[in-house]
């Protein structure tokens, strides 16, 4: 079985080194507009596509004008990647229009935002350096081995500071098991409460609040976000503004990172069957525009993400139990269909069933789950 899995560390470029990770994260940015600028200029002016390929080869010969000369120094494969983004956001638009979701346009990107290139090969590494095509040797803060095969090495932009991130393949194999179906759990993810829990059989309620340090930081890019929206575009506040919301943005999925990867440890581990809801994406995409709704939708991805591969890592059983079945009007006790209000904190039934609304959710994901097991 194959498992993948990202290491991280802290780059210690020298400053010629940094000038060059500059140049390169510039050049990567620079040939995602020129390439979606083509793109659209071609469909405005005469409603044709280009390919990727077609764009590949383009790049070939951009590179021999004399005004792009500099092009030649950043390492080839980094500006293909950069295009192979593109056409990505480009297929996941179309995508979206077909399956009615509403994926945005590609947008420009700017300087400042999520600076970073990537090689899918040619990278070396021996103890604690890098070897990085066309940039040379790099010292990295090595703070855990490398495993499995690298697949493929990001270098990206964080606050101030440089990070590898090494994506890698490892095989493993899976843990054998003996699955105890007394060992349940079933997960609901909700706006309240990050999640709420309904484990065993006599159905215990756990609920489980974002940590203090995440609200924190929640409440301070909303508040950034505002400020950014106040200022004039083009500025040099601007710049600065949208400099601190995307410093904040990574600190905040750091921060997250790190407690999703705590939770689902706990949750696994003494867990054997494991329910949670199949994230509703389409449902998702079209419901409610607003940040922090857009900021939950994203964070529930990345837990439940974090959660399956932890699962696998632990060889135990995990359900995604579709929405529908599990819908939040179902009485847990009876299965009887009742309507429910958004702020009704509390679910009855005439069936006698009279039991907080998210432990109600709960516990239909959990008995689906252990339906599915047997
Ligand atoms: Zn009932």
């Amino acid at each position: 079985m194959n498992f993948k899995k990202s290491f991280k560390y802290l780059l210690k470029p020298k400053k010629v080194e940094n000038t060059l990770f500059n140049q390169f994260s510039g050049a990567k940015r620079w040939i995602f507009n020129w390439g979606l600028d083509q793109r659209k200029q071609m469909w405005e002016k005469e409603k044709k596509r280009i390919s990727l390929f077609d764009q590949n080869n383009e790049l070939v010969h951009l590179k021999k004008g004399e005004d792009l000369a500099w092009l030649k120094e950043i390492h080839s494969q980094v500006l293909q990647q950069s295009l192979n983004d593109l056409d990505r956001a480009f297929v996941n638009f179309f995508n979206g229009l077909k399956k009615n979701i509403q994926i945005g346009y590609p947008k420009f990107k700017c300087k400042g935002m999520k600076d970073s290139f990537r090689y899918p090969q040619g990278v070396k590494v021996e103890e604690d350096k890098v070897w990085l095509p066309k940039i040379g040797w790099i010292k990295f803060k090595k703070t855990r081995e490398i495993e499995g095969v690298i697949k493929q090495t990001t270098i990206i932009r964080e606050r101030d500071n440089w990070y590898v991130v090494f994506s890698c393949e490892i095989e493993k194999d899976l843990p054998k098991v003996n699955i105890d179906p007394k060992k349940t759990v079933g997960i609901d993810l909700g706006l309240k409460y990050f999640a709420n829990l309904a484990i065993g059989k006599d159905n215990h309620f756990v609920t489980i609040e974002n940590p203090k340090y995440l609200r924190k930081a929640l409440k301070k890019l909303q508040f950034l976000s505002k400020e950014l929206s106040k200022k004039s575009k083009g500025g040099k506040n601007r710049y600065k503004a949208r400099k601190k919301l995307s410093n904040l943005h990574c600190h905040l999925k750091n921060l997250r990172l790190d407690f999703f990867h705590k939770l689902a440890l706990m949750i696994v581990k003494s867990h054997d069957i494991i329910g949670v809801e199949k994230m509703n994406i389409k449902a998702m995409m079209q419901g409610l525009k607003t940040l922090s709704r857009a900021i939950s939708d994203a964070a529930w991805g990345m837990f439940l993400n974090c959660l399956k591969n932890k699962a696998l890592e632990y060889g135990k059983n995990l359900y995604e139990v579709s929405s529908f079945l599990a819908s939040t009007r179902k009485c847990s006790k009876c299965g009887e269909k009742n309507n429910i209000k958004l702020g009704q904190s509390r679910y009855f039934c005439e069936c006698g069933q009279n039991i907080d609304r998210d432990l109600n959710a709960a516990i239909n994901i959990k008995n689906l789950a252990v339906g599915a097991s047997v």
